[in-house]
């Protein structure tokens, strides 16, 4: 499966907000819980002391002794000291407690007592449903150590915290969208120099070499990125550059001694005492160099299309003529080899195409048909006008095309593996120069072959009503 780079990042800045929210939300809760806990601790070491001042020892037992009168003292000892515990450190005895100690049944057993004698702490108990928070201290008496453990109600810091855990989870969900269209969005803008570099680089065709990606000045990567890209286009330039050449030299170089060769062939022809075995050697010679002269002809050709140094001109045209106009030509060879060539083109297939380009395809589609159709068989071409598009159809009853090689007939120089040894002369051009010259008109071709019994070959072309201006505009000027 493919992801795109921008949802992985998305994906990576929304896990990172997630974790920044998360991890903020913990550290609120944490400060908050310190915060009140600190609070409530302060508040028992004062009662420790405050409760200790009022403790006085009679026969050796602690006794709670403070002016009932005033208000003060008895708020502190009654209500804002309400726990209160005063344990023998020697048997862990309890001594004393408050009323409401008593009925929270909050006592601690002698080996607790010990314990915390060795270790006085604090910690927070829940009895009969209600949060006390316990600090306890050791005293000295008489010669004797006391341990006095005093508690508040934490009912409320408990509750505080609780609401603010509902407020953190409430706003969990949108707190998460937030974070996801943010990292989407931020995910966008991090790329967005990358597409428009994209955008650019498409727009560079094989014709337009002499174009370079634009430098944002910014010295970053991308800047960099852009100037290798530059890089390599200019060596591309150049490459193309010497093909076009070579293409244009080859093409002067093979057809001067061809021209020759088959000139002096006609000029042997016309002696009237040459024997009827050289004057059969002869033509044969001339046959194999036209062969020769339209191979060459065909790989210049496509040479020079793949380096984009053809161009089209494009004007309306009828489909259907330029059907009927090939169709014709190759006539007289399907009269010769003994196949029927039937034509069904009774409208005006109007398209937007360059009529010596688009009667070549057409032509080398017929030709093919005709190559591989043996005597007897039948070849049919038929334009058609479809509701958004124009179709030229060229059938034929012939050998067909194995499914093996049906995916690669396209391709430059690729001969079926069965080829008689006939159509086993170097080649395989005029399919991939068909291609071309159907891709140039923004068309398709789509083929179906059964072996044994023939080959379909459907050339679609974009309807000019369906193209859009600047498309024919474009298309017009150049390749
Ligand atoms: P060439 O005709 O020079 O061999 P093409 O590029 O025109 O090269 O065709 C490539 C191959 O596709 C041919 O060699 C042949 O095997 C196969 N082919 C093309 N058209 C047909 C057809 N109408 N019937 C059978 N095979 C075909």
């Amino acid at each position: 499966m493919k992801i795109k780079l921008r949802t992985k990042l998305a994906v990576s800045y929304a896990l990172l907000f997630m974790a920044l929210l998360a991890l903020s939300g913990v550290a609120v809760y944490r400060l908050m819980e310190v915060r009140l806990t600190a609070d409530a601790d302060d508040n028992l070491l004062d009662h420790l002391a405050g409760v200790w001042g009022y403790i006085e020892f009679r026969d050796g037992r602690p006794t709670l002794v403070y002016d009932k009168d005033d208000l003060n003292q008895k708020y502190f000892l009654r209500e804002a000291t309400r726990y209160y515990q005063i344990y023998d450190t020697a048997n862990g005895a309890l001594l004393l407690e408050s009323e409401y100690s008593r009925e929270l049944q909050e006592a601690l057993d002698p080996d607790q007592v010990r314990a915390l004698a060795l270790h006085p702490g604090i910690s927070t108990t829940k009895s009969q449903n209600v949060p006390v928070r316990f600090r306890s201290a050791v005293f000295h008496a008489n010669g004797h150590a006391y341990l006095l453990r005093v508690g508040v109600v934490v009912e409320h810091e408990l509750s505080d915290l609780a609401d603010l855990r509902r407020v953190l989870l409430s706003l969990l969900p949108a707190a998460t969208l937030i974070a996801v269209l943010a990292a989407w969005w931020m995910a966008g803008q991090g790329l967005r120099p990358v597409r428009d570099l994209e955008r650019e680089a498409r727009a560079i065709s094989i014709s337009e070499l002499g174009r370079r990606l634009s430098d944002r000045g910014t010295g970053d990567e991308l800047d960099s990125l852009a100037n290798t890209f530059n890089r390599v286009l200019a060596r591309l330039e150049s490459s193309v550059g010497q093909m076009r050449n070579f293409a244009d030299f080859m093409a002067h170089e093979l057809r001067t001694p061809m021209t020759v060769l088959r000139g002096e062939a006609e000029v042997q022809l016309m002696r009237t005492d040459l024997s009827p075995e050289w004057r059969s050697h002869l033509e044969s010679h001339i046959e194999e160099v036209d062969k020769l002269n339209s191979l060459i002809n065909r790989f210049l050709l496509l040479a020079k299309a793949e380096t984009g140094a053809l161009k089209l001109e494009k004007h309306y045209v009828d489909l259907t003529r330029a059907a009927s106009s090939a169709a014709k030509s190759l006539e007289p060879v399907a009269r010769s080899i003994g196949v029927a060539l039937t034509v069904d083109t009774a409208e005006r297939v109007e398209v937007f195409a360059d009529p010596q380009w688009l009667e070549e395809a057409i032509l080398n589609l017929l030709d093919n048909a005709l190559k591989f159709t043996p005597i007897g068989g039948q070849v049919r071409i038929v334009t058609r006008n479809e509701p958004d598009r124009a179709v030229v159809e060229i059938s034929d009853t012939g050998r067909g095309i194995s499914a093996t090689d049906l995916p690669h007939i396209f391709e430059h120089s690729y001969r079926a593996r069965d080829a008689e040894p006939q159509h086993r002369t170097p080649g395989g051009l005029g399919l991939a120069l068909t291609k071309w010259i159907v891709d140039q008109h923004l068309g398709t071709i789509q083929v179906t072959s059964i072996p044994g019994e023939g080959s379909r070959f459907c050339v679609i072309l974009p309807r000019m009503s369906n193209l859009q201006p600047d498309v024919r505009a474009n298309s017009a000027n150049s390749i």
